[in-house]
């Protein structure tokens, strides 16, 4: 039977328990034989235990159940070639030669690397007599298949991440709670919200509860004097009567010189400058936490049975897949192709063309 290993990296994310579900059961289903991987490539690097069997009831009542079970980690080893070869090393010994990994773009990033100089890895492990001449003919290939799970929804090619909308869902949920402290005091509220380099969670969460100004990545607030801009419309919407105003800020906004913004900043300019009782609150993790939104669970199980299907055809002369969803059709496309598109709006945003990194996140919200 085919041995397919599943391990989840980088930042935990609601729906990763139900991706490594639907790949436990649908593999099994096809005939495989599945491990998990646990605590992400450290599992990987150490072998022994972290590597487990799993059957059917190994991932019972999984769906509902936030974070990742099977653990995950950063792995500063897996970065070297080093702790590398020794993950190549553990999965000949396992007869794994099939890994999906479900995590963010640097994860998937260091699947493609593993893949890619697999085949000298397995000539070293051969030359030093760490496996035998007939492992190393057996598992001349390694097929690598990526699933991305992040709350940020920061991946190109796909139009959500595992895990972004219970995360949106649970911003809004403490955006509506401070709404209704804010109205009874009639104070200002500036909320920092995660989403490292992208806005997505920001912009949304806005949108969804209405707030009075957004300070997203992707976009700096235009003109030269952004305070007097923000200060304009929290003023103008206290003019029409609203009794309380709400700044959304990501983690990574920053204005037109690419200079951090900092909830902080922005609570001293409304103290100073409008006289508003201003609070920062910061969510934090219960942003990551809590049980996945029935959207998360469905997109992680019909990307988890994909990931698997991906597996089975994956050839290798063919380019290691990542399952997406777009217009809310799961789609297969060349993982690499996605980071890099990924990078470019980093890049796009250090060249300050913000059009650009916009266009490249969402054209729906283009300028
Ligand atoms: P995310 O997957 O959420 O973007 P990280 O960027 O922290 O999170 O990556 C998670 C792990 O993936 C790292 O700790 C490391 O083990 C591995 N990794 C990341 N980038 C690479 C790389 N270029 N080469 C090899 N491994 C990498």
């Amino acid at each position: 039977a085919r041995k397919i290993g599943v391990l989840t990296s980088g930042g935990d994310a609601p729906g990763m328990n139900a991706a490594v579900r639907a790949v436990v059961r649908y593999g099994l289903s096809k005939g495989c034989d599945v491990y998990a991987v646990y605590e992400g490539y450290q599992g990987l690097v150490d072998g022994g235990k972290c590597i487990r069997k799993m059957d059917w009831k190994s991932v019972r009542g999984w769906l509902s159940i936030g974070g990742t079970t099977i653990g995950t980690a950063r792995c500063m080893p897996f970065k070297t070639r080093e702790g590398r070869l020794q993950a190549a090393e553990n999965l000949v010994k396992e007869g794994i030669s099939s890994l999906i990994v479900c995590g963010g773009d640097g994860s998937l990033t260091g699947a493609d690397v593993f893949r890619s100089e697999w085949g000298g890895l397995i000539d070293e492990l051969k030359q030093n007599e760490r496996i035998t001449p007939e492992e190393a003919d057996t598992y001349q290939h390694l097929t690598i298949v990526g699933l991305v799970g992040s709350i940020d929804n920061d991946m190109s090619s796909t139009d959500i991440t595992i895990g972004a909308i219970t995360s949106l869902h649970r911003i809004c949920e403490s955006v509506d709670s401070i709404n209704t402290t804010a109205l009874s005091h009639s104070r200002a509220f500036v909320i920092e919200v995660m989403g490292r380099h992208c806005g997505w969670l920001a912009l949304m969460a806005g949108i969804a509860t209405g707030a009075d100004f957004v300070f997203i990545p992707e976009r700096p607030p235009a003109g030269d004097d952004w305070e007097t801009a923000m200060c304009e419309v929290a003023h103008r919407h206290r003019e029409m009567g609203k009794r309380k105003t709400v700044i959304i800020v990501a983690e990574g906004a920053i204005d037109r010189s690419l200079n951090p913004i900092k909830a902080k900043h922005i609570k001293n300019i409304l103290t100073d400058r409008l006289g508003l009782d201003t609070r920062v609150t910061t969510l934090g993790h219960t942003q990551r936490g809590g049980s996945p939104a029935a959207f998360d669970r469905i997109l992680a199980t019909t990307q988890g049975v994909e990931a698997v299907d991906a597996v089975l055809r994956s050839s290798p002369d063919t380019p290691s897949p990542l399952i997406g969803i777009s217009s809310n059709k799961v789609t297969s496309g060349p993982l690499m192709k996605a980071v890099e598109l990924t990078h470019e709006v980093a890049k796009a945003i250090s060249e300050k063309n913000f059009a650009r990194a916009m266009e490249l996140r969402d054209p729906q919200f283009a300028e």
